[in-house]
């Protein structure tokens, strides 16, 4: 960081970049955090709500993408079974159940 100048001060050496917005900050304006270092706390402040708000979508959607692929397999299972049952097994019972014959006749 030799070459650069804190955005704020001209004249002070800059001490790392933002890493929120990137610009370079000198000694005094650092604003240090657990998530990093930043030029100011107004970018500390954004890019923490940044994160929380990318973290969301993040674990919950694996989790629904699951379930509705769990719950089309399982019927796409049940339709599989009855149409077997049915046809190949002869199993009179399950006949209300077969609507892949229903479908193909
Ligand atoms: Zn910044
Ligand atoms: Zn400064």
């Amino acid at each position: 960081m030799k070459d650069r100048l804190c955005f704020n001060h001209r004249e002070a050496p800059a001490v790392g970049l933002c890493r929120h917005c990137h610009r370079p900050y000198c000694g005094t304006c650092r604003v240090a955090t657990p998530l990093g270092e930043f030029c100011c706390f107004d970018c500390s402040g954004r890019y923490a709500a940044f994160k929380s708000t990318w973290r969301e979508p993040k674990l919950k959607f694996p989790w629904f993408g699951s379930f509705v692929t769990g719950l089309v397999l399982l019927v796409l299972l049940g339709l599989v079974a009855a149409w077997v049952g049915h046809r190949w097994l002869n199993i009179r019972a399950l006949a209300p159940f077969d609507i892949i014959s229903r479908i193909r006749s």
